[in-house]
């Protein structure tokens, strides 16, 4: 494989996509190696058949507002690859939401997907439709338009959906009660559902336990106690608030969170009441967390990312690209020695290459946030046989998984200095399995 030659294919034949060509160079630049050590791989063009994704759904939704008006928007499902099991991967509801950005994300999945040990192929979808000052009732019924369509191409076999950026428990019950409305069967196709309805245990904690979980692994190889370590968190949905949850309970102090249009940073440290104010906040009120700082006499900064604040550890848990490589600089300039990605792709290219040149822990959401994703799957397994297991079980799988992903990474990422590439690590572990899976099933 010559990885710049795929690269420039791609980009030739899918132009305009600049975050799909993102994930796919920063993953070929780190397998190309491995990859290279099987020619039977080019021979049944492995590369190019796991870059591009196997198929592409996309559709209109249209859908009525509170004041009688009829809207539209755009819907897609990525299914980009199913060797090692049915499509899985989230559903994202924002404003931004492009073919790019959902194929970077399905391109990502695979791998991440693979990572997990649990037998989930890859996949993606949302829609440009933005949940923002939407009332309840337009929830629903966009969630229902938007099932309307997509119901005939999922499935508990074929493909399994769950929740991401604007796509929460709310947005998975309207869209699983549509589903099961359509296809007529109760058989769990969405994951991230209501646990009245076969939902699981820890899957709304999971990718930010999951995270830390992965961090405590890497915090290990150093012989660091995460007590009392700064930590700066982006972000303040799901991934960031069980994040931080779990950073509170281990006694590290958590100074930042920030949504999209600003950061809080707290000197004295986010604890439990705080965090329950946040919570509250998001997931009920649906505010701004600007109001944090004015109810804790804080700083809020408008229109800004909080990297510039000193902190031990990083964790961007809000989306992808924000972390650049001025932020990375600053982060570093700073002290801070791990970086753990609760969101897809939060560093650019140049971020990840200040932190890996700086040899710091720095682990990529493929493999740190995986958590999400892992128990999501368990969530199918415990739909499967009709079961439903307790807190603790989940959890200590959960953490039996991130621990496996670790080992994984460390065996396919050590460089002969004993520095621990997770980038590296993360792809060719992912990589491998997916490939081995393809070649034994003949060409499809
Ligand atoms: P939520 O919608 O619950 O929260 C997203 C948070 O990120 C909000 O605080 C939001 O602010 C902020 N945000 C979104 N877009 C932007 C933007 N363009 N600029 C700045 N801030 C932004 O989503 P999740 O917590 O579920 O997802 C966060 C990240 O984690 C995503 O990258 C997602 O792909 C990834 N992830 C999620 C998993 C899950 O299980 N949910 C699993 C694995 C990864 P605002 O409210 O202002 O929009």
């Amino acid at each position: 494989m010559n990885a710049q030659k795929v690269l420039s294919d791609l980009k030739r034949r899918f132009p305009n996509e600049p975050e799909y060509h993102q994930a796919v160079a920063e993953v070929l630049g780190t397998i190309e190696e491995a990859y290279n050590e099987h020619p039977e791989f080019d021979r049944y063009n492995l590369i190019e058949r796991l870059c591009i994704p196997d198929r592409v759904f996309s559709f209109r939704v249209t859908w009525v507002d509170d004041k009688g008006q009829v809207q539209t928007n755009m819907g897609y499902r990525i299914q980009h690859n199913n060797a090692i099991g049915p499509y899985k991967g989230g559903i994202r509801f924002h404003s931004s939401v492009n073919l790019s950005i959902l194929k970077f994300l399905a391109f990502e999945q695979t791998f991440k997907n693979s990572l997990t040990t649990l037998p989930m192929g890859g996949g993606k979808g949302g829609s440009d439709f933005s949940p923002r000052g939407k009332s309840d009732a337009e929830i629903m019924r966009f969630c229902q338009a938007f099932i309307a369509e997509l119901w005939r191409h999922i499935g508990p076999q074929t493909d399994v959906p769950a929740g991401d950026i604007g796509v929460g428990g709310r947005e998975v019950g309207y869209m699983y009660g549509m589903y099961k409305k359509m296809a007529r069967e109760n058989t769990g196709t969405f994951t991230g559902k209501g646990l009245e309805f076969g939902g699981s245990l820890i899957r709304p904690e999971a990718t930010g336990y999951g995270n830390v979980y992965f961090l405590l692994e890497m915090l290990k190889t150093r012989n660091i106690d995460i007590k009392g370590k700064v930590v700066a968190v982006s972000g303040s949905g799901n991934v960031a608030q069980y994040t931080v949850q779990k950073l509170i309970s281990l006694g590290a102090k958590v100074i930042t969170m920030s949504d999209s249009n600003g950061y809080i940073y707290d000197p004295d440290g986010i604890d439990e009441e705080k965090l329950a104010y946040i919570f509250e906040l998001k997931n009920l009120y649906r505010g701004r967390i600007r109001e944090y700082a004015e109810k804790y006499g804080c700083k809020y900064v408008e229109g800004a990312r909080p990297w510039n604040e000193k902190c031990d550890i990083a964790m961007p848990s809000a989306t992808q690209n924000e972390i650049d490589g001025d932020d990375a600089r600053a982060l570093l300039a700073n002290g801070c020695f791990a970086v753990s990605e609760g969101a897809n792709m939060p560093s650019t290219p140049e971020a990840i290459e200040e932190f890996i040149n700086a040899k710091i822990l720095y682990a990529p959401g493929k493999a740190a946030n995986a958590g999400g994703v892992s128990v999501s799957g368990l969530e199918m397994t415990q739909n499967s046989i009709k079961l439903s297991w307790t807190k603790e079980e989940v959890d200590a799988r959960l953490k039996q998984i991130m621990f496996d992903i670790h080992t994984q990474c460390v065996k396919y990422g050590t460089q002969s200095d004993g520095y621990v590439n997770y980038v590296k690590g993360a792809n060719v572990a992912g990589f491998m399995k997916v490939a081995k899976a393809m070649m034994a099933q003949g060409v499809l």
